[in-house]
């Protein structure tokens, strides 16, 4: 049987096994995604409190083959989260399962529900004097649930790794409504396969993930942050080796910007004040987590001056408070909305090698430019390989004007990704907007084996069909 609509008929019964209001029409934000490249169906959302009600909703879907797309804060660039071919699925969203559950000074742990909003994670860690580190511009409307469903990076993966490597344990419901219970609190645990870390990254292709146990450390006494303008994305590579030379695991962030980004936010929030008279054409923000008696300011004064020595920064400013350290992260931050408004005609989200970042921009850029009249704003964690590769309408042109090159602009970049043995998604996923992409790149036999593990877990197909693995 294949999968079938969530009707009336299954609606009415699902409803009798649950608390009134569990179930209600689907409001439009349930359907929409953050850049508007897919809209979504449904008739209902679930909107369970705990994680029986999760197991009872599971196992009728399943019964009846019905499709469920979990669905988090909504804030995926990759469309996981909005299902638009196919019988009307049902939506099940984790936001009334919101608490924090337990934060343990003495385990340096976390843990939480997986509708919990990530922001919220960070509040209750700083009450305990902790930090949990996982970084990201959403974090006020991401769900800890979606950011590990995800394997969600942000901008300190360069010293505390992204979500798969702060988790300790999952609780998940399966398909079927069987309940795994693997939250557990243990940094080692050989006992087989690791299905958290299958869990984590699935995108709910696998389960729905309804709790979390997540590592804390340590809060920073003090922070030292630089924006440091550099001749060339090798110098800037350059310039992170030197800086790790003199700080060492303190270097939480590294970010690369180009110029096009401080122009786009000129251009489109002229309010914000901008940092350098002249713009530079590559500059880094980075970020120092220190320790109680280490004067990062010195520490980055020193590495300016031995940058400026070697050629690997031309001009910089220090933060020289809070304030203005918030106000450099907010620009950086800010950027992927002046990008918005300018329109993208292409987005990537890339990762390769460290040391082949150079000649990537480089190659990349010149076959763009034989393809198209275009601007690229090329920025991202740096620190870990990921860019984001955004193409743009050049100056008073349409993104509208580009639609015919488009396919052959995304081509274009990851064909070079691919050569150069990178990843076509580093932190986004894979969702419905990159299942395409994802056969025509990816390993044939990791791909055999997905389909397989897919077909274990979920044999029905019922779990968030057409994410990752592209309906047949
Ligand atoms: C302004 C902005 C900045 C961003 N910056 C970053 C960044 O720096 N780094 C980064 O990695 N991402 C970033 N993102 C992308 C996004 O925030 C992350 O992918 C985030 O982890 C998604 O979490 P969510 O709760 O919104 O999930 P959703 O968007 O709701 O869902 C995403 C996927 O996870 C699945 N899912 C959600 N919850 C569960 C669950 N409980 N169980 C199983 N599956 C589930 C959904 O089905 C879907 O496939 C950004 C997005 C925006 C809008």
């Amino acid at each position: 049987m294949g999968l079938q609509p969530a009707d009336e008929a299954f609606i009415t019964a699902l409803a009798g096994q649950l608390p009134e209001q569990t179930l209600r029409p689907a409001e439009p934000r349930y359907l929409e995604e953050p850049r508007g490249h897919l809209h979504g169906k449904a008739g209902c959302v679930a909107l369970p409190r705990n994680t029986h009600e999760v197991s009872i909703i599971m196992a009728a879907a399943n019964a009846a083959r019905v499709a469920v797309v979990p669905f988090g804060g909504g804030t995926g660039l990759v469309g996981g989260q909005i299902y638009s071919d196919g019988p009307t699925p049902l939506v099940l969203s984790l936001e009334r399962m919101n608490r924090v559950l337990a934060v343990d000074r003495r385990e340096n742990i976390i843990i939480a529900q997986a509708g919990a909003i990530l922001e919220s994670l960070h509040n209750a860690a700083e009450g305990q004097n902790r930090l949990f580190p996982l970084a990201i511009a959403s974090s006020g409307t991401a769900q800890i649930g979606g950011n590990l469903a995800t394997n969600a990076g942000g901008v300190n993966v360069l010293r505390y790794g992204n979500a798969r490597d702060l988790c300790l344990g999952l609780e998940v419901v399966l398909p079927d409504g069987r309940i795994w219970n693997g939250l557990s609190r243990l940094r080692k645990d050989n006992t087989g396969y690791d299905l958290r870390n299958l869990m984590i990254g699935s995108e709910g292709t696998l389960g729905v993930i309804t709790a979390a146990s997540l590592k804390l450390f340590p809060r920073p006494s003090s922070y030292a942050t630089g924006l440091f303008a550099v001749p060339t994305p090798d110098a800037a590579i350059r310039l992170l080796g030197l800086v790790r030379e003199h700080a060492g695991e303190a270097v939480s962030a590294f970010e690369l910007l180009h110029r096009n980004g401080y122009a786009f936010l000129r251009d489109t929030m002229p309010d914000i004040r901008q940092p350098f008279d002249d713009i530079p054409e590559w500059s880094v923000l980075l970020d120092l987590g220190l320790s109680a008696g280490i004067n990062g300011q010195d520490l980055l004064e020193q590495v300016f001056a031995e940058g400026f020595e070697a050629g690997m920064v031309s001009n910089g400013l220090l933060a020289a408070s809070l304030s203005q350290r918030d106000m450099l992260w907010s620009l950086r931050e800010t950027i992927p909305l002046a990008n918005r408004a300018i329109g993208a005609i292409a987005s990537h989200d890339i990762s390769l090698p460290i040391g082949s970042i150079p000649a990537f921009i480089e190659a990349t850029s010149a076959a763009l430019a034989e393809l198209a009249d275009v601007r690229v704003n090329c920025f991202g964690h740096l620190g870990d390989g990921n860019l984001h590769f955004n193409v743009f309408p050049a100056e008073g042109r349409q993104k509208s004007d580009y639609l015919p090159d488009r396919a052959k602009i995304s081509s274009c970049v990851h064909e070079l990704v691919s050569r150069m043995e990178g990843s076509i998604s580093a932190e986004h996923g894979i969702g419905r907007l990159k299942t395409g992409e994802l056969g025509k790149y990816g390993n044939p036999v990791k791909l055999a084996l997905m389909q397989a593990i897919k077909a274990q877990f979920d044999p029905n197909g019922i779990m968030n069909p057409g994410a990752i693995l592209a309906l047949p």
